[in-house]
């Protein structure tokens, strides 16, 4: 795919943004970038790849996002259009601090799994359950606050 980009000079000086704006952008290359920062021009690419955040069900737009390594940089993991996806600061947190972790199937197609073994599959059409079925979590709190209600005291 190739992606033009037209802007006007005015268009680019309103821009408030560090952002190098290229003329031509082709998602057909292959960006890798050798540290762990993500450039200004991979978390573009990213953006234009993975157009929301890749958690299950969310929507949050890219251009909102952070760019996560799906592979960890610190185990391996490359600084390239393959590994990086964009996640919400939320989802970004909840990936980091509760367990939650995924994997990178195909291009655009990656498999979440939370801690009680609950799985997702996410792609750019949606989100996918495909939790085993002895896995399933089942409610066991019903939201209420209150005990069960007592036995009606009048004859
Ligand atoms: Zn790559
Ligand atoms: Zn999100």
């Amino acid at each position: 795919m190739m992606l033009v980009v037209h802007l006007s000079a005015e268009a680019v000086a309103g821009l408030d943004t560090h952002l190098n704006v290229s003329p031509v952008i082709d998602l057909n290359d292959h960006q890798v970038v050798d540290a762990y920062e993500v450039s200004d021009r991979l978390r573009a690419r990213t953006g234009l790849l993975h157009t929301m955040c890749v958690f299950p069900w969310c929507t949050r737009p890219a251009a909102y996002c952070d760019r996560d390594h799906v592979i960890a940089h610190a185990l391996g993991g490359a600084t390239c259009d393959c590994n990086l996806a964009p996640l919400c600061r939320r989802h970004h947190r909840l990936k980091t601090h509760s367990g939650w972790s995924y994997t990178t199937i195909e291009a655009g197609v990656w498999l979440w799994s939370e801690p009680h073994g609950q799985q997702f599959v996410r792609d750019h059409q949606g989100t996918l359950d495909v939790t085993p079925p002895g896995r399933r979590v089942t409610q066991t709190w019903s939201g209420c606050r209150h005990g069960p209600a007592s036995a009606d005291p009048s004859p």
